[in-house]
């Protein structure tokens, strides 16, 4: 009645009127439904979401006829609208507060926060809100899987700039087969070992230049970063291109470019061109281009603990794909570094 006769006559005390009385009928019906889910414990049913539906319906006229309380309370039910269709209407205030918590944690990108914050919610809440909740606890692990996963590929990116640089200057030293100042000319079997030494002293200083943290850091580290660094990009171009030399009577033979003994192998070097070698130098080359490069300790450990985390992401959510996209990243890296549990030196990562 009241509304038919807001229609015709415009009147402006008549239009407050209705929506007044609007609004307090859309909060009654949701107040009213907030409490019957609190009680139903089988999540949003049929009927109290079609109550529900009539509250929201007269608030948003109640807004539109021109009511503040009514457009608050519209806002407020559409929150609620959302929350029930994701199962987490009428929460229990402790749940909610948790929830709420973790979420600020998570705006922070206080990962391990949000991560126990929302576990316990979890555990807390009924089995209708399990799924949401499970889902945004996927958000979080899935989130701090990659934070972690960005700090180590950062990490293997330095390694891997430092390590190319490692490898000119190391198969420089090897191709000019020099004698280190101070050590004299060593008779030829004895050059790889000065290569070693000269390569030795100039990782001590690059060590030191890249950080005082670094550099104070024992021979053990050194040791690693030497492996580290001697590597990959090369021994890739060096695997397409090596070419042993077919048994070719009629030419001479090609003399091994450091000891000129007859020449074994030809590598085509990436900014060097072609070299001859004879088997011995082949296989010192070859040892320092075939050294597997492996992350530090750190390094490793946040690799693995970013595959554990896509993992539990995937579990709580297996319909989103990119957790398991992200999980097939991380496994590739560890194997690429034969990170797995299975492997002795690696296990201690996974604990
Ligand atoms: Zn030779």
């Amino acid at each position: 009645m009241l509304r038919k006769a807001g229609k015709v006559v415009k009147d402006k005390e008549l239009t407050e009127t209705l929506a007044e009385i609007l609004t307090t009928r859309g909060i009654g019906l949701i107040n009213e439904a907030q409490k019957k889910l609190q009680e139903s414990r089988k999540g949003l049913t049929r009927l109290i979401e079609s109550q529900v539906d009539k509250g929201v319906k007269c608030l948003k006229e109640a807004k539109d006829l021109g009511s503040k309380r009514g457009a608050e309370n519209y806002e407020r039910a559409k929150g609620l609208v959302e929350q029930a269709k994701s199962g987490l209407f009428g929460l229990d205030p402790e749940i909610a507060g948790l929830i709420n918590q973790a979420q600020k944690a998570a705006e922070g990108s206080r990962w391990d926060e949000a991560i126990r914050l929302m576990k316990k919610a979890r555990d807390k809440a009924p089995e209708a809100g399990r799924e949401a909740l499970d889902k945004m606890l996927a958000q979080f692990y899935n989130a701090r899987g990659v934070q972690m996963l960005n700090t180590a590929t950062e990490k293997l990116n330095d390694m891997a700039q430092s390590r190319q640089k490692m490898i000119g200057t190391l198969v420089d030293l090897f191709l000019e087969g020099k004698s280190v100042p101070g050590f004299g000319t060593k008779p030829k079997k004895k050059k790889w070992k000065a290569v070693m030494v000269v390569a030795g002293i100039v990782l001590l200083v690059i060590v030191m230049l890249a950080g005082g943290e670094e550099g104070q850091k024992a021979l053990g580290q050194l040791i690693l970063l030497a492996l580290i660094m001697i590597g990959v990009p090369i021994v890739q171009a060096l695997k397409s291109t090596l070419n042993p030399f077919s048994s070719n009577p009629g030419s001479g033979l090609p003399r091994c470019r450091l000891c000129r003994e007859s020449a074994s192998y030809r590598f085509d070097l990436p900014g060097k061109g072609e070299v001859s070698l004879c088997s011995t130098h082949s296989d010192e080359l070859r040892k320092i281009i075939e050294f597997e490069p492996r992350p530090d300790d750190l390094t490793a450990r946040l690799i693995v603990a970013s595959f554990k985390d896509f993992g539990q992401a995937s579990t709580l959510d297996p319909q989103a794909e990119v957790f398991d996209k992200n999980r097939r990243s991380a496994s590739e890296i560890i194997d690429r570094f034969h990170l797995w549990q299975n492997n002795d030196n690696a296990a201690k990562y996974w604990t």
